[in-house]
């Protein structure tokens, strides 16, 4: 469905607009003016941030996650012209505004009902939200598929994989393989890892990103949901599907091809590109980001993943092999560790077996066993591993903080 708005202008909505995906989007908008009517941006608490960016892009609606917070939006945006909403029901609202394109950046599993509802309209889902491939991939792609929509993928190895394959015949693909950066703890002794602080494991080599995501690199909890995300949103076998150690972060993923041939994608780790590149699709048109120069970088280095470093990643596996609510169950366990892991009361290493003892859990209960799984069942799914994370974690022993000696 096509909605453009006057003068050719394309209607474009941002969810998760303050956000740092949300921020770059807006970034190469406001870029462009000309060429693009803001329809609906939203965002949580910083509601200054989105007031002001709804403003200075003369967005029709804002709308914050947090209804306590409606009034201060209301106030700021006061003679502006732009409507102010706050809420769940807000957020699906938005979605319903007819738009050519819209962002998906929201973090979490709070992302998956309003990018889905925006696919019922038949729009261009440029999605950010890995969560929601993870949790409900058969869902959203079934209801891309319903309404004509298209989905394109903003994680910057899957735009990557995206792009290697444009043109291609997916039949002929014998193998994906996308990178890892391993994270900032990559090169610590395994023995010192416990000790990881939320700072530590916070800090990136590479990619500036918000500290959940971050951290996710360094567990490579992220990877591990990249995994799914590649299975569910090619829809290849996770025979196919690999993770490799590349410490400069330039190759984004790899294609091989059934004639031995491999396809890399490489760029300067700016997310940027993969979103300028979703924003522009089916064309390609200038987008400021650095440019290689590979005489500089001079080398790129891989290495296969450590299992006993990364036990996220043997998850990851056994989630694509039971299927089901088991990808709802495991982003909802992992987020519950991150936070433990956060508010010190879990050690770095004592997230990954906390999210396996939920899976097994849910596992033995037959919670994980769905045939066509609905959205409510994802969201079940999604509340019951969170409590049976909380319930498991204060049976391991004694809380402790993270960096605090065993
Ligand atoms: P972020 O934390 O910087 O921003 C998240 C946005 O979501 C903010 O606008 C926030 O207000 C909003 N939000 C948070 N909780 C919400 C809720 N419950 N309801 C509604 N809105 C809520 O996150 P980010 O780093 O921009 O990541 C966004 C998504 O993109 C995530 O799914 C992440 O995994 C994915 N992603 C991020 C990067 C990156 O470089 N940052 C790269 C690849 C994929
Ligand atoms: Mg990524």
């Amino acid at each position: 469905m096509t909605v453009t708005g006057g003068g050719g202008r394309r209607r474009i909505s941002v969810f998760g607009a303050t956000g740092s995906i949300g921020q770059s989007t807006l970034d190469l908008i406001a870029r462009a003016p000309q060429a693009y009517d803001v329809v609906a941006l939203t965002g949580g608490a910083n509601v200054e941030r989105l007031a002001v960016d709804a403003i200075r892009l003369h967005a029709e609606v804002a709308v914050t996650a947090h209804e306590n917070r409606l009034p201060e939006l209301r106030a700021r945006l006061s003679g502006s012209g732009v409507a102010a909403t706050a809420g769940a029901t807000a957020l699906l609202e938005a979605a319903d505004r007819p738009a050519d394109w819209i962002m998906s950046a929201i973090v979490g599993a709070a992302g998956l009902p309003p990018g889905l509802r925006a696919l019922r309209h038949g729009t261009v889902l440029a999605l950010a939200n890995k969560e929601s491939l993870v949790c409900a991939g058969p869902i959203l792609m079934a209801e891309a598929a319903r309404h004509g929509a298209t989905i394109l993928p903003v994680d910057s190895e899957h735009s990557a994989v995206f792009q290697a394959l444009r043109g291609e015949d997916i039949a002929t693909v014998e193998k994906v393989v996308i990178t890892a950066s391993g994270g900032g703890l990559r090169d610590w002794p395994l023995a010192r890892l416990p000790h990881a602080t939320p700072a530590e494991a916070g800090a990136h080599p590479n990619w500036e990103m918000g500290q959940r995501i971050t951290i996710d690199s360094a567990s490579m909890f992220n990877k591990a949901m990249e995994l799914i995300e590649t299975h569910e949103f090619f829809g290849l076998a996770p025979e196919r599907i690999e993770a490799i150690v590349h410490p400069q972060s330039l190759v984004h993923a790899l294609v091989q091809f059934n004639d031995g041939a491999m396809m890399a994608h490489l760029g300067a780790p700016d997310m940027r590109h993969a979103i300028g590149h979703a924003l522009n699709w089916p064309d390609r048109r200038e987008v400021p980001v650095a440019r290689l120069d590979l005489a500089a970088v001079a080398r790129l280095d891989f290495a296969a993943p450590d299992p006993a470093r990364y036990p996220a990643l043997a998850l990851a596996e056994r989630v694509m092999a039971t299927g089901g609510l088991a990808g709802a169950a495991f982003n909802a366990a992992k987020e519950a560790a991150l936070d433990l892991f956060i508010a010190g009361a879990l050690s770095f290493t004592e997230m990954a077996p906390l999210v396996e003892r939920v899976l097994d859990r849910m596992e033995a209960e037959g919670c994980l066993e769905a045939r066509a799984a609905t959205l409510d069942m994802v969201m079940e799914a999604d509340r019951l591993a969170r409590d049976r994370a909380a319930e498991l974690a204060g049976s391991t022993g004694t809380p402790r903080r993270a960096g605090q000696m065993p």
